[in-house]
């Protein structure tokens, strides 16, 4: 079956205004592409792994190349258009707390045919606790894993965009480890729930286009390690934020730092996180263009959205939070993810961030703290509790069974506005790649 872009998919924001309601389900038609086209970074030299991520200290940020011209491939596909200012970007200080994770960073060029790609094999280390997958094409094509399979399970399985119950969302809710095909820049971590096996050795991947293209992408594999070979998954973890400020709300690098609504806001946030074990560390400020302060366009590869997703430094072991007024295309959003999760240590995409609207939306309370914390949520790894249910639709439910479905004050909530989170949504809050972790002892 052929598919378009043009259908009704998982939106990994909470929405309001033309659907009537806060939700992530949007009428047919209107989702399309966020996904910008890309700058390919040279990144098969490990330049994203944990010394960059502890080196990145006050005052060496980069001028906003939105990944790196290494391979020469680059130069013609910024779409950022304005690169991030560095006059104010502050960081507190990591400490002696050292980065836990080890990044492998394999990065290839794969030939897709026909919508579908020859088989790809990695080799997982035994010690590995997450791989992540980042397939960089251009929207609006959907890309995503069409299988994965290791020693042990298969974790994709093969044909499911046009079997698997939840292929209306583009989501493989069947699939041992979830993943979600979306347009430009896919993603996929595993595990992202405590069941699934992570078996170590040979794992093999094919990857599909939806429409069906005959190209070239870029595949980035990464594996999340302890330093101490043996040691399992912590239960605290420490995040990284890049923060960016079109000037929404009065708002920016110098002023956000000491301004007390937003220090409440992050405050709020932090306390939410905290009953995951996952506290905020390096927190760095930057102000991007103020053309972005009105998102007035999500869609496609020369999206408002796109673009401001674009801006980032090349920081990758931060997550992204972009500030702006409003995020408007056929209602009003409060905030949107770039991925579930987003491009492991790839800034620079257009789909490399989270976005956040700060002017208050007419009719709607005020949910910017918990829109924050959602909307990083999906970017870590989290899906909604439950999804949208569009009439004639089965009902898609997350992979976890502690979450709870239905009405709830859970953060994941797709309507937003929760505040809770689960033991197992902490794991897969814990595992995502932008969580590191102290030195620990094996
Ligand atoms: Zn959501």
């Amino acid at each position: 079956m052929r598919r378009g872009v043009a259908r009704a998919g998982l939106w990994a924001a909470v929405v309001a205004g033309a659907t009537g309601v806060p939700g992530a389900v949007v009428a047919p038609g209107a989702l399309g592409a966020v996904v910008a086209t890309v700058a390919f970074g040279g990144c098969a030299d490990e330049r994203h792994g944990a010394e960059d991520a502890r080196d990145a200290t006050v005052g060496d940020a980069t001028n906003g190349d939105v990944g790196g011209d290494d391979d020469g491939s680059a130069d013609d596909t910024d779409v950022g258009g304005e690169t991030a200012s560095d006059s104010a970007h502050e960081a507190e200080a990591v400490g002696s707390e050292a980065t836990w994770i080890e990044l492998r960073v394999d990065a290839r060029e794969v030939a897709i045919v026909g919508g579908r790609s020859a088989a790809l094999t990695f080799e997982v280390p035994p010690d590995a606790l997450a791989v992540s997958i980042v397939v960089v094409g251009v929207a609006p094509t959907l890309y995503a894993l069409d299988s994965w399979t290791t020693p042990a399970a298969t974790l994709v399985d093969a044909g499911w965009l046009d079997t698997d119950p939840g292929a209306f969302l583009q989501l493989c809710a069947g699939c041992a480890n979830r993943i979600w095909a979306i347009p430009g820049v896919f993603s996929a971590v595993a595990p992202n729930a405590p069941d699934v096996l992570l078996a170590p050795g040979t794992h093999t991947v094919t990857l599909l286009s939806d429409p069906p293209t005959s190209e070239t992408v870029r595949v980035w594999v990464h594996f999340k390690r302890p330093v101490a070979s043996g040691a399992s998954l912590p239960a605290a973890g420490t995040l990284d934020l890049d923060l960016y400020f079109t000037g929404a709300q009065g708002l920016s690098a110098a002023t956000a730092p000491s301004d007390p609504a937003f220090q409440a806001r992050l405050a709020a946030v932090a306390a939410i996180y905290a009953e995951v074990g996952l506290v905020f560390g390096r927190v760095a400020y930057a102000d991007v263009d103020p053309r972005f302060r009105d998102i007035e366009s999500i869609n496609g590869a020369d999206s408002d959205l796109a673009a401001l997703f674009a801006t980032g430094r090349d920081d990758p072991a931060a997550a992204n939070l972009y500030f702006v007024d409003s995020i408007f295309e056929g209602g009003n959003f409060f905030g949107f993810s770039g991925g579930i999760p987003g491009p492991t240590a790839l800034d620079g995409t257009g789909r490399s961030g989270v976005a956040i609207a700060l002017a208050p939306i007419p009719g709607f309370p005020d949910m910017v703290n918990t829109t924050i914390a959602h909307e990083l949520a999906h970017f870590l790894g989290l899906y909604h509790t439950s999804e949208a249910r569009p009439v004639g639709k089965p009902q898609i439910d997350d992979a976890l069974s502690d979450t709870p479905s239905g009405p709830s004050t859970n953060l994941m909530h797709f309507m937003g506005g929760g505040e809770t989170l689960t033991p197992m949504q902490g794991v897969v809050m814990r595992t995502s790649f932008w969580t590191r972790h102290p030195l620990e002892a094996p």
